[in-house]
């Protein structure tokens, strides 16, 4: 029968849950088991499509085409569990079905409630991922413990319990052990307070993972574990990792939770295996030099609105034995400020996804900065469609070449709404979604990233390089090394004469693994690698010129 374990957390938000769940399932995974993981959000958007990244992070996207919290990204990372549109369900969600049930009469005569029809729906979207071929599903709820929103959700991985057995059940409540320096002590009423909270709604929690700053003495862990009713050796410390969130795993490993699981739930699990992760920090911790990337975005002061991106990049730089120091640089800096001041410390420039027109002009003059100076250029999405900007205008010559989405009237359209866009209105889950297939053109610095000729990568997007300018960028030197299989879309655009220049219509980043990193990443930061290499050399011999 299929476990499950439910992560919830009290205190604060952004404790890190995500990341913790996900190392749950990587250590599961590991110690032989067949997992999947699972987020469910209070809120009620259907989904985090249509939210801001200021509010929201990144959208995830998965190969099916949904749109999804960005602590699914963390799963992928870190486990191999296939997430698909049932591993992300919103408040939203769960109740657009019940009240379409509704409509079509599934419910004739009764008054419709959140308990049962609503809690019921809960329960059903958990129980999607139990089948025979899965040991252990980890569900994660969103939120604090304590919030209006996220009652239906407790309750439901409450009668869970019920309905499943106690014994087939496991709650993993996740808290905040704050220091306070006034007192010079670590605090542990607020966690009694939250557990206190899940109690009263008849949750006991099997263990408590304790965030702080500063390791939990022995007495402090028993004085938590006797006022919230957990074993001594249920009251895991989780220290904050400055170093990387790829530590997390081992600490958590440090404080046997590995085993407390597999005893409590009674699992199949063989001897954990961390070699590969092991050896994935010890390159993290011991590189060979450092590089810098700039990301030049919009959100550039909010971290978690290029997540994947900064993860991939980290990724590459796992493989290439190479730190790689990220600067989040505002492209409306590079418009008031210029691409030169901001931009010429970098050895490689990336200009990722996003949407708005704010910020444009100054994605278009760092591609334009990264084009003639010959620094590494990665385009994502929105990235690609500024580089045809950029080309359009200063390479091929049209003046005014802009992407219709922020200006319909442009005199030249090099950028143009994909056709099956054209009658969409709602907002919505209507982009070009998820996971599509396209050729790359043999010997290309594409096809000799990815060592092959046909690629799936995720897309979101509603424009399109338009078709009718291919013919002008060929003959001014751009290449279009990926296409869709009908030839029609283009999906790489590429430079040829130029160091590593690269841009692509999708989202690698979404599908860069730390012990597999995505191999145009890969090819980038290598490209940046050698830049810097040549760049000190030079540096080398002017200093000795001088001297
Ligand atoms: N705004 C652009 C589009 O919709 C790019 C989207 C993106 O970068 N994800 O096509």
């Amino acid at each position: 029968m299929t476990k499950h374990v439910f992560v919830t957390g009290g205190v604060v938000s952004s404790l890190g849950k995500g990341l913790t769940s996900a190392s749950i399932g990587m250590l599961l995974e590991q110690r032989g088991l067949r997992v999947r993981m699972q987020k469910l959000d209070p809120y009620i958007n259907v989904d985090p499509g249509t939210m801001s990244p200021y509010q929201h992070g990144e959208v995830y996207v998965l190969d099916d085409g949904s749109e999804t919290d960005l602590d699914l990204g963390h799963y992928e990372r870190f486990t191999h569990s296939p997430l698909t549109r049932d591993a992300n369900y919103t408040t939203g969600q769960i109740y657009l079905a019940v009240i379409e049930k509704e409509r079509r009469g599934e419910f004739l005569g009764k008054t419709v409630q959140v308990i049962p029809h609503i809690t019921n729906e809960i329960k059903h979207a958990i129980r999607k991922l139990a089948d025979s071929s899965v040991d252990v599903v980890i569900t994660e709820i969103g939120g604090t413990v304590g919030d209006i929103e996220s009652l239906p959700f407790l309750e439901a991985i409450r009668q869970l319990s019920l309905d499943l057995g106690r014994e087939n059940c496991l709650y993993v409540h996740l808290t905040l052990v704050p220091y306070l320096k006034a007192a010079g002590e670590l605090k542990t009423k607020p966690t009694q307070h939250s557990v206190g909270r899940l109690r009263e709604i008849g949750i006991q929690p099997d263990v408590l993972i304790c965030r702080t700053e500063r390791p939990i003495s022995r007495e402090d862990r028993e004085k938590i574990g006797l006022f919230c009713n957990v074993p001594l050796q249920a009251v895991i410390e989780e220290r904050d990792k400055d170093f990387s969130i790829y530590e997390v795993p081992l600490s958590l490993v440090e404080h046997q939770l590995d085993d407390l699981i597999v005893q409590k739930l009674q699992l199949p699990a063989g001897p954990l295996d961390l070699n590969h992760w092991r050896e994935l920090l010890r390159r993290l911790r011991n590189p060979e030099r450092e590089i810098s990337i700039a990301v030049v975005g919009k959100y550039a002061e909010h971290f978690d609105a290029y997540k994947s991106i900064y993860e991939a990049l980290d990724h590459a730089g796992i493989h290439h034995r190479t730190q790689v120091r990220i600067g989040r640089v505002l492209s409306e800096a590079i418009e008031r400020e210029g691409p030169e001041r901001l931009l010429s410390g970098y050895d490689g420039v990336l200009v990722p996804g996003g949407f708005g027109e704010r910020g444009i002009e100054g994605k278009v003059e760092a591609i334009r900065f990264a084009r003639e100076r010959e620094m590494p250029f990665l385009g994502i999405c929105l990235g690609m469609q500024c580089a045809a900007i950029e080309f359009g205008r200063h390479v091929v010559g049209l003046a005014g070449a802009h992407s219709t989405e922020f200006h319909k009237d442009t005199p030249h359209p090099v950028i143009c709404l994909l056709d099956e866009q054209r009658n969409v209105t709602d907002k919505g889950g209507t982009m070009r979604l998820g996971a599509h297939p396209a050729h790359l053109a043999p010997g290309s610095r594409a096809q000799t990233c990815y060592q092959s000729e046909r690629i799936s990568e995720r897309h979101r997007h509603r424009y399109e390089f338009n078709a009718a300018y291919r013919q002008q960028f060929l003959a001014h030197g751009m290449a279009f090394s990926g296409v869709s299989p009908d030839g029609t879309l283009v999906e790489i655009m590429e430079l040829p004469g130029h160091p590593w220049f690269v841009s692509v219509q999708f989202h690698p980043e979404f599908k860069s693994k730390p012990t597999a990193a995505h191999p145009l990443f890969v090819g980038f930061v290598g490209a940046a690698v050698t830049r810097h290499g040549t760049r000190s050399e030079r540096a080398q011999e002017q200093e000795i010129e001088v001297s």
